[in-house]
């Protein structure tokens, strides 16, 4: 039996969603012991969540040096701590924002070897699975190494409950850093309020949606159902959206379970990011785009008469309870 750790994200509303999937992985063939550790959060209070997904230990970590929420470093340095005190075989995280910048610290301060973005992991074979060249193929890669760290893109494992009874722990790691970084303030992006990268559904516009202004017709259908509006390129180009909502290639790498593109025509670069969605329904005027054939569901329509029926639906529905 090996000791599993998985970083917890939290945010404004706890545990973050993203984080179920990580579990489920780490529970493989359920032979492991499953260590969450949140750094500079309640572990009490995450408690109940996480054990939902088969948590055994919830450890709250924090450091002598100071707080952890300023220091990133500081943060890594604890990690590293924790990952020696509790015997931390593999250290799994998600591949968002947050998760690529503190398991990078973390694998360079310790020396440990780092796979980021995969889409599986196997811990009995030590393997990841990682999608190259715009999602056109699929490598698996060993790890070699003797702690190892793997992230894991948002929404790529299929979360599986598995309730236990899990323990708290407080941890206080004996580290400084140099205080070489601090973060002063963190300001949220004004053009979504869901993170693309986590969310569960996704609600994109393309060149059509012809102004910035437009995008509200998608806002309102994506705030009824807590979906995140991304944009192609061609309208992030076109200085509709801001690059943040940006999908493909060279935007954002997402997964959700519903991916919704409006006025897309299905470029490969814009596929390159959104692929591993698991259904995919395209709004298109043309029947000959080449996204009807990449789509699970297609509409063959205006997206300015397809979307607001659909936002009008799900309200009704939301209204009849
Ligand atoms: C190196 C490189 C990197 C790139 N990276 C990215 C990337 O990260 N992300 C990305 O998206 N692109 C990327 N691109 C650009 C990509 O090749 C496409 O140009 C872009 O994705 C097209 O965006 P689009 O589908 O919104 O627009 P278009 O290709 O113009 O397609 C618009 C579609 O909307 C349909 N349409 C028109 N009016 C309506 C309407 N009213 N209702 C419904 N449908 C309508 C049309 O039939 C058409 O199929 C990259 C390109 C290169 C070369």
């Amino acid at each position: 039996m090996s000791n599993i750790g998985v970083l917890i994200e939290t945010g404004d509303d706890g545990v973050k969603e993203a984080n179920f999937g990580v579990i489920t992985a780490a529970r493989g063939d359920g032979s492991h012991e499953i260590y969450a550790f949140v750094p500079g959060a309640s572990a009490e209070s995450c408690k109940s969540i996480l054990q939902e997904y088969g948590v055994q230990k919830v450890v709250e970590l924090s450091a002598e040096g100071g707080d952890l929420t300023s220091s990133p470093d500081r943060r890594a340095e604890t990690l590293a701590d924790a990952i020696d005190h509790f015997d931390i075989a593999v250290l799994l995280g998600l591949s968002s924002a947050g998760g690529r910048d503190i398991l990078a610290r973390l694998a360079a301060l310790t020396d440990v070897a780092l796979i980021q973005d995969c889409v599986g992991i196997d811990l009995v074979a030590k393997t990841v699975t990682k999608s190259h060249f715009s999602g056109k193929t699929l490598a698996t890669i060993k790890f070699n190494s003797n702690p190892y760290i793997c992230g894991l893109r948002p929404n790529a494992i299929e979360v599986q409950a598995a309730p236990c009874e899990a323990e708290v722990i407080s941890y206080q790691a004996a580290v400084q850093d140099s205080g070489k970084l601090v973060i002063k303030e963190v300001k949220q992006s004004q053009s979504t309020t869901v993170d693309l990268t986590e969310a569960n559904v996704i609600v994109t516009g393309g060149r059509p949606i012809a102004s910035e202004d437009n995008y509200k017709i998608l806002r309102q259908c994506a705030e009824l159902v807590g979906a995140a509006v991304g944009a192609s390129r061609a309208a992030v180009d076109a200085g509709y959206a801001p690059h943040s909502m940006q999908v493909g290639q060279t935007g954002k790498t997402v997964s959700p379970k519903l991916y919704i593109g409006c006025g897309l025509s299905g470029s490969v670069q814009h596929f390159a990011g959104m692929k591993t969605s698991k259904v995919i329904v395209a709004i298109n005027t043309d029947k000959d785009a080449p996204i009807f054939g990449k789509c699970d569901y297609g509409i063959v329509g205006d997206l300015f008469e397809v979307v607001p029926v659909l936002t009008e639906v799900l309200r009704e529905q939301q209204d009849d309870g």
